[in-house]
């Protein structure tokens, strides 16, 4: 019938599988045959049959079937009901009547039995069998009542039919349907022989019982073969045990065998209805049991496999410590992860209460927990003394530190607790101590932070030297500016004399003096612009200035330096204003020194080339000379503080590096910014890009000027 699986629900109705149709058509259709049996060899005495089996399996198709096509398939165990009434010579109307009774009967059965909408009914626990009962009484009392009323009609006694009706359906669904019931099944416990002398003697029993002749009221004798299947038999077993225990009563009663064909002057009815009661009370007594043992051994089976499941993963966990103990301190586990890191056996502590927990002062100075496993300790009985302070105050009752443990072979390891209480029915029984080894990884924490500490102590060192340098830098920059300021002033007036009082030699010298004054003065400007910048110190103070002027006051600046150095400067002015918002000293530092850099890196008779221009969204100072150009390597590096070209160092040309930086920084500072074309040998292009003042902006600015 159904495979026997350990634990499993099974049988044809078993969870949501669907049944296949022809078997649920094939049940409806077994109607027919066992309704005329009933009819031809059930009655006895009376015009109903003594014992209905068309209900009971008319109830497992309609269970069996899907919801919505149940009422068809009642509608089917019904017109089978009726062609077994009407072939056995019964009135039509009749006939009808008991169909429609059985089909009645199937529905209201099935629909009380199935727990949820889909799911095929089952018999696995106690509140299924009550189910069961309780929608066998219901089907069996709206049968009754359908076929009484319906008699009534033509004079029978109402009660004595619908009791008659009622027994021969109960009975029916009692102990037929539970074959088609899916039933949790569990390896029977009973062996090949106690299952076949168990068989024997229920046969035996049934057999002396309802033996021909026999007057003797010995039907509780039955009992005892189907409590003990019941113990020792799979659910289905003793179902099908019930259902040939009632075949047999049936039977033998109809045949006038066995007690209750020998009442004396009992009436038929009154036969009919004691047996088909002794039927519902053998199912009554074997069913309930036989589930509560399979539930029981289920329950079993689930809590086993659970605890295996509870060993195998202790058993796995070898990098893990679990220990637990009663309140006094007996170990009661002790897994693998705690025989590897503790180097005790859980046979050595297991039974013991051999853990010790003190508390001394750490190397550098904090409370530390020793665990120790010392198997000679007296220390029985004083764990929950030792854990309790941990665990008040803690949430969920769980404590979790670092403790150290003192392995066997007297190394000390670092291990992270967790140590929490353990509970039997909301009792405290004990502790469970997990714990994983975490030496190494404290050792790699703590050698981080240490290294962490020392990178932010040079950190700081370093800052330190930073601020005296700037503060270094910006002091010297400012005392030598004075007397450079005064030695450029003085050169460059014994420079204007007009009148020829200075001889040529001294002019040219005085000459010379004034140049590298300048050079001088400017590196001072850049070193403390370079200072005033690192401590936040550098403030603009913006204007709404036209470009122009600012790049003439940078050519004047220059003009010097490129007579000096024999190179040539050409412009190409924009002819209207170029509004932007501007430093312009600032601006025209920033300016020179890209002029400055381009008479530098020229020639002795070079062209460089000056051109301020506007497009439609920035002003534009481009410096284009055809000097010595810049590598593209060099390029990368070109706006670094201090970085000086290969060239430059090369040719020995005088500069500090700082000139690009500045000038890139100031760019910066006003919102613009600049970039360089260059090749080697072909000269380069330094263009700068600045935004436009707020007002008079592009275009529109430019036709309103013009
Ligand atoms: P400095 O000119 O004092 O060396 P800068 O910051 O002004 O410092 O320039 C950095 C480097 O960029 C220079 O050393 C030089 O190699 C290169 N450089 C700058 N401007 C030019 C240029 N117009 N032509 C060729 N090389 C240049």
């Amino acid at each position: 019938m159904s495979a026997v699986t350990q634990g499993k629900v099974t049988g044809p109705t078993a969870g949501q599988t669907a049944t296949p149709r022809p078997l649920v058509w094939l049940l409806v259709l077994l109607v027919l045959p066992l309704g005329m049996t009933a009819l031809a060899w059930g009655r006895f005495g009376t015009n109903l049959a003594m014992w209905w089996p068309a209900a009971g399996v008319g109830v497992i198709a309609a269970a069996l079937a899907p919801r919505r096509s149940r009422p068809l398939v009642a509608l089917g165990v019904a017109l089978c009901g009726f062609l077994a009434n009407w072939t056995f010579g019964r009135d039509p109307g009749v006939a009808a009547l008991l169909g429609l009774a059985t089909g009645a009967d199937a529905l209201v059965t099935a629909a009380l039995l199935s727990r949820h909408r889909d799911l095929r009914p089952v018999l696995t626990g106690l509140d299924d069998l009550v189910r069961f009962v309780l929608a066998a009484l219901a089907g069996a009392t709206a049968a009754g009542l359908f076929v009484a009323v319906g008699l009534a009609m033509d004079g029978a006694e109402p009660l004595i039919t619908w009791r008659t009706v009622f027994a021969s359906h109960l009975a029916a669904i009692l102990a037929i349907t539970p074959l088609g019931l899916g039933s949790s099944e569990v390896r029977q416990r009973a062996g090949r022989t106690e299952l076949a002398v168990q068989w024997l003697s229920l046969a035996l029993v049934v057999g002396v019982v309802f033996a021909p002749d026999q007057g003797l009221p010995l039907v509780y004798l039955v009992f005892v073969p189907l409590l003990w299947g019941a113990m020792r038999l799979s659910v289905r077993a003793v179902a099908w045990q019930v259902f040939l225990t009632a075949l047999v009563i049936t039977t033998a009663t109809t045949s006038g065998w066995g007690p209750f064909a020998n009442l004396g002057d009992a009436s038929p009815q009154v036969v009919a209805a004691l047996s088909q009661a002794a039927i519902a009370s053998c199912a009554l007594v074997a069913l309930p049991l036989a589930v509560l043992k399979s539930q029981r051994a289920v329950a079993l089976q689930q809590a086993s496999s659970s605890s295996d499941l509870l060993d195998n993963i202790l058993a796995a966990a070898t990098s893990t410590v679990v220990i637990g103990t009663d309140l006094v301190g007996n170990i009661e586990f002790f897994n693998i992860g705690a025989e590897e890191i503790s180097g005790w056996t859980a046979a050595e502590v297991v039974g013991h209460a051999c853990l010790a927990i003190v508390t001394t002062e750490g190397e550098d100075g904090q409370e530390e927990h020793l665990v120790t496993v010392d198997l000679d300790q007296p220390g029985a009985g004083s764990l929950e003394a030792l854990i309790e302070p941990f665990l008040v105050d803690t949430e969920d009752d769980t404590f979790r530190d670092d403790w150290t443990l003192l392995r066997r072979d007297g190394e000390r390891r670092t291990l992270a607790v967790t140590i929490s209480r353990r509970y039997d029915h909301g009792r405290g029984v004990g502790y469970v101590g997990i714990a994983e080894d975490v030496t190494e990884k404290r050792r790699e924490e703590e050698s981080a932070a240490a290294a962490l500490d020392a990178e932010r102590q040079l950190v700081d060192r370093l800052a330190q030297v930073d601020r005296t340098k700037n503060d270094f830098m910006s002091t010297v920059s400012h005392e030598l500016r004075t007397p450079i300021t005064s030695i450029l002033g003085y050169s460059q007036l014994l420079l204007s004399d007009e009148t020829g009082a200075l001889p040529v030699m001294h002019r040219q010298i005085v000459g010379r003096i004034e140049r590298n004054g300048r050079r001088l003065l400017g590196l001072i400007e850049d070193m403390l612009t370079m200072s005033q910048v690192e401590v936040g110190d550098f403030r603009y103070v913006f204007q709404r200035v036209d470009l122009r002027s600012v790049v003439q006051s940078a050519v004047e600046t220059e003009t010097s330096v490129f007579g000096s150095l024999g190179v040539q400067l050409t412009q190409d002015v924009v002819g209207q204003p170029v509004w932007v918002e501007a430093d312009p000293d600032k601006l025209e530092r920033a300016l020179a020194a890209l002029l400055d850099n381009a008479a530098k890196y020229s020639q002795p008779g070079d062209v460089v080339h000056l051109a301020v221009s506007r497009d439609d969204d920035a002003a534009r100072v481009a410096v284009v000379d055809h000097g010595l150009g810049i590598s593209s390597e060099d390029q990368e590096h070109l706006f670094d503080r201090f970085f000086r070209g290969s060239d430059a160092h090369a040719r020995a040309i005088q500069g500090a590096g700082l000139g690009l930086s500045v000038t890139s920084m100031i760019v910066d500072g006003h919102g613009g910014s600049i970039s360089c074309v260059s090749s080697l040998g072909e000269g380069s292009t330094f263009t700068v890009a600045l935004p436009f003042a707020a007002e008079g902006v592009g275009a529109a600015d430019a036709a309103a000027d013009a």
